[in-house]
Order: C-alpha cells, then sequence, then structure tokens
C-alpha cells in the first residue's frame, strides 16, 4: 500500500460514518523503518509523523526536520521519567500519558521549558498486565490531575487487546472521554483504522500499511 491509498480508504470511511472529508489525522509511524521509505512520505508532504521510542527519534528526526520544518512528530511508546525532557523537546504530542508521576515529572519540566506537547492518556482498556496504560477505572482522576496542572490535555489513546473485536474497546475509549469532556480520540492502526474512524477516531496511527513491514532487527 501507499499514503495515497490509506488516505483514500481514510476518507471512503469517513463519508460512511458522515464525518467531514479529511476531519481524521493520519499519523504516520515511522518506527524501525529505513530512512528512505520515511523520505519518501515526507516528499510527499505528509505532515504528521509517530515514533514510539525516544532514543530511535532523536536520532532521527532532528536531521529531517532540517529538510521538513513543518513535521509534528507524535511519541506514541511508553515515557520513562529519565526521558521526559528530551520527549518534551523534540515531541509536538505525547500519546502515552498514563500514571501519575509521569504527569508530575511532565508538569516539572514544561513548567522549566514554558512549553508542553499536547498530550493524550493512554487508557489500558483491555486491562492486560502487560501494556501500559491506566485502566478505566483510574482514568477520571488522572485527567483530573493532568487539568490541575493546566497541562494542555487533549484526548484519550488506546490500544486494542489482539485477541478481541478493537470497536468494544474504541467504544469504551470514546466514553470515557464523553465523561471527561474530551475530544481527541487516538485508536485506529494499520489493521483497525476503518473501524476507529467510525468510532469518532481523530487520529489514526498508521505504520505497516503506509510504509511496509519493519526491520525488527535494528530494534
Ligand atoms: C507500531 C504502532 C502503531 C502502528 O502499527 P501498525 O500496525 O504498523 O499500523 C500504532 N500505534 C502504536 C502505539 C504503535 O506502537
Amino acid at each position: 500500500m501507499s499514503l495515497s491509498e490509506i488516505v483514500a480508504q481514510v476518507q471512503t470511511a469517513e463519508k460512511e460514518a458522515n464525518r467531514d472529508v479529511d476531519s481524521t489525522n493520519i499519523i504516520a509511524v515511522s518506527k524501525l523503518q529505513p530512512n528512505e521509505r520515511i523520505v519518501a512520505v515526507l516528499a510527499e508532504g505528509h505532515l504528521e509523523f509517530g515514533e514510539n521510542r525516544v532514543q530511535e527519534a532523536v536520532g532521527k528526526w532532528p536531521g529531517f526536520r532540517e529538510s521538513y520544518p513543518q513535521t509534528k512528530l507524535h511519541l506514541l511508546g511508553p515515557l520513562q521519567s529519565n526521558k521526559v525532557k528530551q520527549a518534551l523537546n523534540l515531541f509536538d504530542y505525547i500519546h502515552s500519558v498514563d500514571r501519575m508521576n509521569l504527569v508530575h515529572r511532565i508538569a516539572r519540566v514544561a513548567d522549566e521549558l514554558g512549553s508542553c506537547p499536547d498530550l493524550f492518556v493512554q487508557v489500558n482498556t483491555g486491562e492486560e498486565s502487560q501494556k501500559s496504560g491506566v485502566v478505566p477505572s483510574e482514568t477520571d482522576q488522572l485527567v483530573n490531575e493532568i487539568r490541575n496542572y493546566n497541562l494542555p490535555l487533549i484526548g484519550l489513546m488506546c490500544i486494542p487487546p489482539l485477541d478481541e473485536e478493537p470497536a468494544l474497546h474504541f467504544g469504551l475509549l470514546a466514553n470515557i472521554a464523553r465523561r471527561n469532556g474530551l475530544s481527541g480520540l487516538s485508536m485506529g492502526m494499520s489493521n483497525d483504522f476503518v473501524s476507529a474512524i467510525r468510532m469518532g477516531a481523530t487520529h489514526i496511527r498508521v505504520g505497516t500499511a503506509i510504509f511496509g513491514t519493519r526491520d525488527y532487527s535494528k530494534k
């Protein structure tokens, strides 16, 4: 597949869901992709990219941004407290805010830097022990903490369990967002973004379907 095919599929899904065309932000997930594939998508004029690891992103994005300064970068993977400063300096969005002590650290560093990326709270909708994210029952409390600090919280993010119907998790995420007055929904990946758009996704995170398979040997 390619970016233009994904854009066409997204537009079809938006029309079928009676949504405005181009109302979904397509984040091209470039983790573990060869540089030439990333440059090809940058050259097509795409602006939103996602990475999973701070270290990997710090190594390649400052260079790409010299040629493509308009690029917006999204951090999608877990964030360790000792990487917060690097993350706040590099990323425009963080999708993986999932615990109190991380919120406290982000608040302190944002105060120091005088700026903060837009934030999503990652919700572990399947309550899987190996997955990051705050459990649904503790999400409202975490949202309130972020608001107490006046940090720019824009929505919620989830990664559904592999073996379950993703729409159930997208619906759950949308409900938690609604009861908290949040409009951003970061949900849907290569295999389920059509369903996510139907359920109201504002940001979909598409890697393989745009770039091809990843090279995990480089991890
Ligand atoms: C890798 C990743 C994606 C993209 O997954 P694809 O299946 O390649 O589209 C999306 N979101 C997160 C959090 C990821 O880690």
